[in-house]
């Protein structure tokens, strides 16, 4: 799996790094290494929209080792999360992803892509992210 941080193959060359009006709109080039960290109430750390598709694109079916495919995404902002929601494109089992967004990175990031249209809602302190062991 390859969640960590991306780097442009011109920065790994050398060259200038791409800037953030070059990346994909989804994508938050400041992700950090606590990216897909848990928080102490066991959602998973989120810095930006790509993220999340990428993490149940990594994942496969319990059940029958499938590929999945994400049928909603539920907000759940005013709570600091984003539930994703996916089912195996083989036996239709269903799985619930619940992301962290309240975290300073993806607030930043989201403040930076919505503009005039950020509101920020949820009011409690971000989460803390815990390291997953082994
Ligand atoms: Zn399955």
């Amino acid at each position: 799996m390859a969640f960590r941080k991306w780097r442009p193959r011109e920065e790994a060359a050398g060259r200038p790094a791409l800037e953030e009006k070059d990346l994909p709109p989804d994508y938050n080039p400041d992700r950090d290494d606590t990216l897909f960290w848990w928080t102490e109430d066991g959602y998973i750390i989120a810095h930006d929209q790509a993220c999340q598709l990428e993490y149940v694109a990594a994942c496969a079916c319990a059940e029958c080792g499938g590929t999945l495919a994400v049928i909603a995404q539920i907000n759940r902002a005013w709570q600091g999360l984003n539930e994703v929601v996916a089912v195996c494109r083989r036996c239709r089992a269903r799985y619930s992803f619940i992301f962290d967004i309240s975290n300073a990175v993806y607030q930043a990031w989201w403040a930076r892509q919505l503009g005039e249209l950020y509101v920020p809602q949820y009011d409690g302190p971000p989460r803390t992210p815990y390291e997953p062991s082994g």
